[in-house]
């Protein structure tokens, strides 16, 4: 073991939030010992920003309780620990933890409760990576470095404390947790690590909880380096076991919403986990539909079904909790609404609560090609960023041109197949000028008029028609819950 003077090791006091200051210090005033410990002190060392700080003390659960009083909530059965509340900030204080008892692994190996507490050392042992198991004391200034972690940091290697087959048996998360940090890192995975790192060890990820893998999936997806990490993923055989469904290819609107998701975190801005569930799925569930259509269901039942299916599915791998499922399911039937929608409509769609992401959704879709968004992922683009008045404009030309596209819809088909959604593509947005003058509009009304006649008599009703001058009642889109049937 070494201890290394933490300013040698770029670690000041001054890099440190009030809240993880006040409960070292707490804890070391009642007697404890008290370190921060993990990502934050490895991404302080290796300049970066790191995403919170865990405590690590020899006080129980119940001391820590005593020590904080209301401040602090026991959490965990596996993993029992403290939650300690500072200010608005949560902090996990975790006691050192000895080696499992043999009782509670399982056949597997696999380590199934763990709450024997132990000594700092018997703590390190039990830690994943060496550069996850230094020790920060901050007001002593010190880092306990016990097996040259530093050297490995400055190496950028990931290296597993311990035998790297033991320790996957272990915990298969581990196998996760190393992708995860080799791509966020971007470091490299030690020798010892990729000799053993086999697709049949990939299969222990079968006894790992839903639960758990869908939280380790929302590490993935958040830690800001998911473009980099999904090829490892499959590489690695790591996809299968997470989206077993799922074809393990990076297709171009999967790369697209990775890198979208990357860009927004550098920047700062917030981003739903769910929304690249979405993305990820929208294939099985673009085939699901189909299936369902061709059984001569209705489409808005095809959908609902399909979406259910194809969460339920994914649910056996990891469970995406249910108000992330409505989302998903919502950002979907988004793409039917936002593809064709009633121009009476339109104003009130963009006001939805889930407009933004159904519209994100499509935008990404048309840019990495799919031609089923016949355009109107730039023409909604386009659209957000008119004024009142060119937005009545553009609604109008959109209005005439659905039209004009149902009436060739209805001369080509004698019979609409309602199952099919025909539409040509919309033309993209251009400021129209802001009067016609009646000459110009005359003879186009007059054709529409004609042509119109024609269609209702095959059963269309077309633009013009009286039924749709009616004054309709608004309906506030932003108010309608999406359900299964509609
Ligand atoms: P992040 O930046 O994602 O928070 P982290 O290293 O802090 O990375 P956490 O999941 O917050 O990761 O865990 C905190 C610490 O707990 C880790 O640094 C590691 O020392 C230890 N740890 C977490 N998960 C495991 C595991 N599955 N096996 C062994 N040690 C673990
Ligand atoms: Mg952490």
């Amino acid at each position: 073991m070494q201890t290394l003077r933490a300013s040698k090791c770029g670690l000041s006091t001054a890099q440190l939030p009030a809240y993880i200051l006040d409960v070292i210090d707490a804890l070391t005033k009642a007697g404890y010992e008290a370190y921060i410990v993990g990502g934050g002190v490895r991404d302080l060392m290796l300049g970066l920003n790191p995403k919170d700080f865990d405590a690590v003390t020899n006080a129980t659960p119940a001391q820590v309780k005593e020590v904080f009083g209301r401040r602090c909530r026991i959490i965990g059965r596996r993993f029992e620990l403290a939650h300690v509340y500072s200010g608005r900030e949560l902090v996990e204080v975790a006691t050192f933890r000895a080696p499992p008892k043999k009782e509670v692994t399982s056949a597997a190996g696999m380590i199934l409760r763990d709450n024997n507490w132990g000594t700092i050392e018997e703590d390190f042992a039990r830690r994943d990576f060496s550069i996850n198991a230094m020790y920060y004391q901050p007001r002593k200034g010190i880092v306990l470095d016990f097996c040259n972690a530093v050297e490995d940091i400055n190496n950028k290697t990931l290296r597993l404390l311990g035998d790297p087959k033991t320790r996957f048996e272990e915990d298969p998360v581990r196998m996760l947790r190393t992708l995860r940090f080799a791509a966020k890192l971007n470091f490299n995975i030690a020798n010892e690590i990729l000799e053993v790192f086999t697709p049949e060890l990939t299969n222990l990820l079968r006894d790992v909880s839903p639960h758990r893998l869908y939280d380790e999936s929302q590490k993935l997806f958040t830690m800001g380096h998911l473009n980099r990490v999904l090829p490892m993923l499959i590489d690695f055989g790591i996809w299968q076991q997470l989206f077993a469904e799922i074809n393990p290819t990076v297709t171009t609107f999967i790369e697209r919403a990775a890198k979208n998701t990357d860009q927004r975190i550098s920047i700062g801005k917030t981003i739903n986990p769910a929304f690249f569930y979405a993305v990820l799925l929208w294939e099985l569930f673009l085939k699901r539909s189909e299936g369902y259509l061709a059984k001569g269901v209705t489409p808005a039942e095809a959908r609902a079904q399909a979406g259910l299916d194809v969460l339920k599915r994914q649910g056996t791998r990891t469970i995406i909790p249910r108000f992330a499922e409505t989302f998903i399911r919502e950002v979907w039937e988004m793409q039917t609404r936002l593809l064709n929608p009633k121009p009476q409509q339109i104003a009130a769609l963009s006001n939805h609560a889930r407009f933004r992401a159904g519209f994100d959704f499509l935008l990404l879709r048309e840019k990495s090609g799919d031609t089923n968004t016949q355009g109107m992922g730039m023409w909604w683009d386009s659209y957000q960023n008119m004024t009142s008045d060119e937005k009545e404009r553009a609604i109008g030309q959109y209005n005439r041109q659905r039209a004009k596209n149902r009436r060739k819809a209805v001369t080509q088909d004698d019979v609409v197949d309602t199952r099919v959604q025909v539409q040509a593509e919309i033309e993209p947005l251009v400021n129209e000028p802001e009067t016609r003058n009646r000459r110009t509009r005359k003879p186009r009304q007059h054709q529409e008029n004609r042509t119109s006649v024609a269609s209702t008599v095959k059963g269309e009703i077309g633009a013009d028609h009286p039924i749709l001058k009616r004054r309709r009642v608004k309906r506030d889109l932003a108010e309608v819950v999406f359900g299964p049937t509609q």
